[in-house]
């Protein structure tokens, strides 16, 4: 059975000093998780943080990557780059990413599908804005933010995480209750089940939005919650070594 996946989006916090003492009290403290737990790190850090993590249960990610795989676009990460520094994971279609960078339903399956062609695991998030869900819309728009993806990638997309992340509960500390995200956990599990027939049960999608030591294991409880990505409790140490805990 498939393991929960615990992993930290850092977003752009950070330094040499700050990553060092965080990863050191997390290496500290992680000891042999009973889950998989990764660290999403700004890109100037992707080589200090692998060299911290080398040998130990902490996999590296990156926060994006390029749909393009090389050539004149100035700013961007290629994913051979990425696996250059060993990376394993890269968040794709952030809410941070499709709100301040444009990016469309189209660009995030574009990044999704060279990311497997890369032997990345992308984290492909959606999620529902607050007046998205007053409209009663979360349903339609998350089924249309993964559908983009799977029409690209078709049962390829057995190899991805989904990361469901309600715009609202992103940095708010209005987490969605147990029952909201498995409400929505559940519709997506369907969609990939239609799409990816017997491998959607070995999807992980992961609940983001204020998941924190304290909501976390509820949260986890649910049936179609199979782990966690966590903005600012993963700059914490004792917190995220409390969410590691709590995914079991
Ligand atoms: P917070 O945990 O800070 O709400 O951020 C969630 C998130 O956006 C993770 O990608």
């Amino acid at each position: 059975t498939k393991k929960k996946l615990i992993a930290g989006n850092w977003k752009m916090n950070g330094s040499l000093a700050a990553n060092e003492a965080l990863l050191k009290a997390l290496l500290a403290g992680v000891g042999a998780p009973g889950c998989e737990v990764a660290v999403c790190v700004p890109a100037p850090y992707l080589a200090q943080v692998q060299s911290l993590v080398a040998g130990s249960p902490i996999a590296l990610g990156a926060q994006d990557l390029s749909a393009q795989a090389q050539g004149a676009f100035t700013g961007e990460q290629s994913a051979a780059m990425l696996k250059d520094f060993g990376v394993r994971y890269a968040i794709v279609g952030h809410s941070e990413r499709r709100q301040y960078h444009g990016e469309t339903d189209e660009a995030v399956a574009a990044k999704t599908a060279i990311a497997l062609a890369n032997g990345i695991t992308p984290i492909v998030c959606v999620g529902e804005t607050l007046a998205e869900r007053e409209a009663g819309r979360t349903e339609e728009v998350v089924k249309r933010q993964l559908a983009a993806v799977i029409h690209v990638n078709g049962h390829c997309i057995s190899e991805i995480v989904v990361a469901y992340e309600p715009v609202w509960a992103i940095g708010t500390g209005k987490t969605a209750t147990p029952a909201q995200a498995q409400a929505v956990h559940a519709v997506l599990r369907a969609q990939l089940h239609h799409a990816a027939s017997e491998h959607a049960a070995g999807i992980r999608i992961l609940y983001g939005g204020s998941m924190n030591a304290a909501n976390a294991a509820e949260l986890l409880a649910e049936a179609d919650i199979d782990g966690g990505l966590i903005g600012g409790a993963s700059l914490k140490a004792p917190d995220f070594l409390q969410i590691i805990a709590a995914a079991r």
